[in-house]
């Protein structure tokens, strides 16, 4: 079997969920060790709470240096993944779980490259590589990642699902929000006057909160809770919801404009709310004429395939990477129908991935 499938199978068969990275990054830093490069664990699992820390590490080489990164953890049910390599090169797990494509096939990607340079004695850019944890629970690991030991100024991010030759070069603002309505519970039928009905609060807040699209802006409300029998009146109640928008200043004053319908709900019922939100990342544009976006249609072309520039609602570290001044883009390295059972890449999809990452980090 051909290497990078054997590997991206070997890396399958590695359990490593959400938090539970441990194994899967000592199989990397053994696999890098055998490539000759020494990777080292940040000390991001004190704050993340994975069992391991982000893997990094640097190979030399000439001119500027180029980021690449993956992220080590897979979505559930994500233990006992086993890959099955169909006939027509088509690959899928065994049907029980995820394939654990999104995102082993961008960290197989990665390790291939990194073979065929030790093997070729091929000049190459510096690499500096970082796989990190956690990332499918909103990026966690590299929320604790030290920015400032990154030499690069450029990153590609191999975690976009679709045909190989796709890169995101935008991605939103993702603001989550919290509110909680606390009324006063009493019996709902002895003394209903004396209570405020945390829940009515809420659901009038709600059905006033405008969900769906608006321009370039989603609001989603996305939990309710509340409330503890028939016969009492709700002293709380909570809804949790979103908003993305590939305009920061539009999603902030997306989310003010939440509040205050919240704020305005409360005072109409009589309960006291308090409101909270969490920034889980910052919207980027990587313009058309960036260094990034014009190497990887070089690399694309140089491949044969005609690349293809998209917009995605989806975060991913490429967000952190931009806000800390990396640019990049997150490119398809043959991952389809992530965080499902039918998941599936292909032997061609990842042979086309490695060739065109190769020509990123050969500087063609
Ligand atoms: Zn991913």
């Amino acid at each position: 079997m051909d290497r990078l499938i054997e590997t991206f199978c070997a890396l399958v068969a590695v359990d490593s969920p959400s938090y539970g990275e441990r194994m899967m990054c000592e199989e990397l830093r053994r696999r890098l060790a055998e490539l000759g490069i020494e990777a080292h664990e940040d000390d991001s699992a004190r704050t993340s709470g994975s069992e391991c820390g982000n893997l990094c590490a640097f190979v030399p080489g000439e001119g500027e240096p180029l980021l690449l990164s993956a992220h080590m953890d897979t979505v559930s049910p994500a233990c006992g993944k086993r890959a099955v390599v169909h006939d027509d090169g088509t690959i899928t797990s065994a049907g029980e779980t995820v394939l654990g494509a999104d995102c082993l096939a961008g960290v197989s990607v990665i390790l291939e490259v990194l073979a065929r340079l030790k093997e070729r004695g091929a000049p190459h850019r510096p690499i500096e590589l970082v796989f990190d944890t956690a990332e499918e629970a909103y990026c966690i690991g590299i929320q604790s990642f030290n920015f400032s030991t990154v030499r690069s100024k450029e990153v590609y991010v191999l975690d976009l699902d679709g045909p190989v030759g796709r890169a995101a070069w935008q991605a939103p603002t993702m603001i989550s929000f919290r509110a909680e309505f606390a009324g006063r519970s009493t019996h709902a039928a002895f003394s209903p006057e004396l209570g405020v009905h945390a829940l009515k609060a809420a659901c009038l807040g709600a059905s006033r909160v405008p969900c769906g699209r608006a321009g370039e802006t989603t609001v989603n409300l996305g939990t309710i809770h509340g409330g503890k029998a028939d016969n009492v009146v709700p002293d709380l109640c909570v809804l949790t919801g979103e908003v993305r928008s590939f305009s920061d200043p539009a999603a902030r004053q997306k989310l003010a404009e939440i509040e205050a319908i919240f704020c305005r709900a409360a005072e109409q019922t009589g309960a006291k709310l308090s409101f909270s939100s969490t920034d889980l990342c910052s919207a980027y544009h990587t313009a058309p004429e960036s260094r990034p976006v014009q190497a990887y249609s070089r690399a694309c072309r140089a491949a044969g395939i005609e690349p293809q520039f998209v917009s995605t609602y989806g975060g991913s570290v490429n967000n952190h990477f931009a806000a800390h001044g990396i640019e990049g883009l997150v490119i398809a390295a043959g991952m389809n129908n992530c965080h499902g059972v039918h998941e599936y890449t292909s032997c061609r999809e990842l042979a086309r991935a490695a060739q065109i990452v190769e020509a990123l980090v050969c500087g063609i």
